[in-house]
């Protein structure tokens, strides 16, 4: 067993900055991550990190911008301590080396992101994310940090006390996809999940491979609630045959969206008269999807972006990896010609419930980052505050675990305070199939324990539970292989929960991932060897994808109201009379509980009260 004071799951943006901070803090950190820290998904951001760093711009400004966006759905102690802490953060990262891009007057460079009242976002070319984490990892190399990389974290150690609230976190289980072995963690202060996005849910997404929502699901069943998972945000510009993203930046910089007719819809049909493409990406990927709906789109499908009259000097300076990814992906050269763009899932709005110091309703649990919910983007997440994110709240929870002392949270985690019962009208059973029946498919907390346990006997019984399971899982001769199951719930995630959203697809989306859940049960590894296998990673990955796809559906279900990116046919109207409250789903032994606990709109110096948004 490997020991460490703080142990951080992830080597993204929020995982490295976490580590950083904890380190800052004296504690013994560690990494451990399924990937090489560079590989890491962060790596593909490319338009920028919001921060108000200039005369004429303020983090007052950014925090309204913030929960106007949000559709009043984010927290405002969140909101404010984003705003706040990003252009401190921002800056330290250029004073660790970010060659971000510069002005004549060699200040850092600032341009316009969608739904900002000010041009906000700072931007290295189009790599943002990429030199982002490169300058992080240079500093865990300076540090000394250790990473445990192609550790593949299955499963929290978590105690067994019936109250979530009374449960404490005391490391991982973790696979060696070197060698087939697997191993505890033992964290002496706390874990820190910074496992990123969920995009795998979908078929047509702009995230990575391993973006399977591991963290969330992980924290999930060892008890700490998933906060507001129905909102999904689709990116209104992704190359249709991949669903590689074409950044905002493009539009940022002046890029017009057109329908086949030719016409410059955002403003032609009236979906945002004032900032037309630089309206947020709820409203562009709407108005993308009608124009395709009422047949003014081209081959049925998709919408042109064109970035040609920004002539090819300040393409190349700013956004030249565009050029290459539309050659690559869809042979179109943009410099030459238009380039097709459709909506795509993009981002993860809500995740594992935190507090604004990372902290979850666990004792020693933590997140940040994407798989986080501080619930700073509520309803809709604004271009470039997901990087900000990253770096302030992966700080926070960083100094918070190594035992800083920090200010008390406002938002309060768990059950606690005040809550109400919510219920969901489902066609089917939810939740696990035969939960305790069949080692593969308990993917529960930690081993029981009672009182008398110690942390590291608790990480020792979590790792041998996991290696039962994986044993039973290399031992089964056949059955039905997780590819078959996984494309089943990605399409009918798509196809039923997507940017437009109606009941009865909604209920077809539950029985399908029910259906697939019975199919889990069956599920067996082909490949048998203990080295590198791909086939049983992503059978444990599956496990995270079915619960992660039942959440969104369950809250979409839920929330019968239009609030952000979440669109409902039979619910055209924000209804803030009933809604200004998160959805919350909580493990119950198999079955997930649904709640809701109330939007914190009070911020330091204001209130933001819920107007109309438009743009
Ligand atoms: C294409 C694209 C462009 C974007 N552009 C921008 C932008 O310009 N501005 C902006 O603000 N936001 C942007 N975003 C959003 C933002 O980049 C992401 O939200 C953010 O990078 C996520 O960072 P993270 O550290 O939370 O996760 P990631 O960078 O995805 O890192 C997750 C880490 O967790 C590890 N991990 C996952 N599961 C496990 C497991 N089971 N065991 C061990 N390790 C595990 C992975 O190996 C990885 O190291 C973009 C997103 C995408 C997809």
């Amino acid at each position: 067993m490997y020991e460490h004071d703080v142990i951080v799951v992830g080597a993204g943006g929020a995982g490295l900055r976490a580590a950083i901070a904890a380190h800052e803090e004296g504690a013994d950190v560690a990494i451990v991550s399924k990937l090489h820290p560079v590989r890491s998904h962060t790596g593909a951001a490319e338009g920028g990190i919001n921060a108000a760093l200039r005369e004429g711009d303020s983090w007052e400004d950014h925090a309204y911008d913030t929960m106007k966006g949000s559709d009043y759905l984010a927290d405002a102690p969140a909101a404010e301590t984003l705003c706040k802490d990003s252009p401190k953060e921002t800056i330290k990262l250029e004073h660790w080396g970010m060659a971000f891009s510069r002005d004549d007057d060699g200040r850092v460079s600032q341009r316009p992101f969608g739904g900002l009242s000010f041009p906000r976002t700072t931007y290295a070319g189009a790599e943002t994310g990429h030199q982002l984490l490169h300058t992080m990892y240079e500093q865990l190399v300076k540090r000394g940090i250790k990473v445990y990389d192609e550790w593949h974290v299955t499963r929290l150690a978590v105690s067994d006390e019936e109250k979530p609230e009374d449960r404490t976190c005391h490391g991982i289980v973790a696979y060696d996809v070197q060698t087939g072995q697997v191993e505890g963690f033992r964290a002496r202060n706390g874990v820190i999940l910074a496992t990123g996005g969920l995009g795998q849910v979908y078929d047509h997404t702009t995230n990575a491979v391993a973006n399977t929502g591991d963290g969330v699901a992980m924290a999930y069943r060892a008890g700490a609630p998933m906060e507001d998972m129905e909102f999904i945000q689709f990116h209104p510009t992704t190359l249709p045959s991949t669903g590689v993203l074409i950044t905002e930046g493009v539009r940022g910089e002046g890029g017009i969206l057109y329908n086949e007719n030719g016409e410059r819809f955002m403003f032609e049909y009236g979906y945002a008269n004032n900032l037309g493409e630089l309206a947020s990406r709820d409203v562009v990927s709407r108005a993308e999807l009608t124009e395709v709906n009422e047949g003014r789109g081209i081959e049925d499908e998709y919408v042109h972006l064109d970035m040609r009259h920004l002539g090819e000097e300040r393409i190349i300076d700013r956004l030249e990896n565009i050029v290459h990814l539309s050659e690559d992906f869809e042979g179109v050269n943009p410099l030459d010609a238009p380039m097709p763009v459709k909506p795509g899932q993009h981002y993860a709005m809500g995740g594992i419930e935190t507090d604004e110091n990372g902290e979850t309703c666990i004792s020693g649990l933590y997140a940040a980052g994407e798989c986080a919910c501080a619930s700073v983007h509520g309803g809709n997440r604004l271009g470039g505050n997901a990087l900000p994110e990253l770096i302030v709240f992966g700080k926070r929870a960083g100094h918070h675990a190594a035992g800083k002392d920090m200010e008390e949270a406002k938002i309060t985690t768990g059950k606690e305070g005040e809550y109400e019962l919510g219920e969901v009208d489902s066609p089917v059973e939810l939740g696990e199939a035969g939960i305790g029946e069949d080692a593969v498919a308990d993917g529960g907390t930690a081993a029981d324990a009672g009182a008398s346990v110690s942390g590291a006997d608790l990480v020792q019984r979590a790792v041998e539970d996991e290696r039962e399971t994986i044993d039973t899982l290399l031992e089964r001769e056949d059955g039905i292989q997780q590819a078959e199951i996984r494309e089943r719930v990605q399409k009918s995630m798509t196809r039923n929960v997507n940017v437009f959203r109606e009941e009865s697809a909604l209920k077809d989306a539950l029985r399908d991932i029910r259906e697939a859940r019975e199919l889990y049960q069956q599920v067996f590894v082909g490949d048998k060897s203990r080295t590198f296998n791909t086939d049983l990673l992503q059978t444990l990955e599956m496990r995270n994808i079915l619960d992660i796809a039942e959440a969104i559906t369950l809250g979409a279900l839920a929330r019968n109201e239009f609030r952000g990116a979440h669109w409902r046919k039979e619910y055209q109207e924000r209804r803030d009379e009933e809604w200004l409250k998160h959805t919350m789903l909580s493990w119950n032994d198999g079955r997930p509980e649904l709640w809701y606990k109330p939007v914190i709109l009070e911020g330091e110096n204001k209130t933001y009260e819920p107007k109309t948004r438009s743009y």
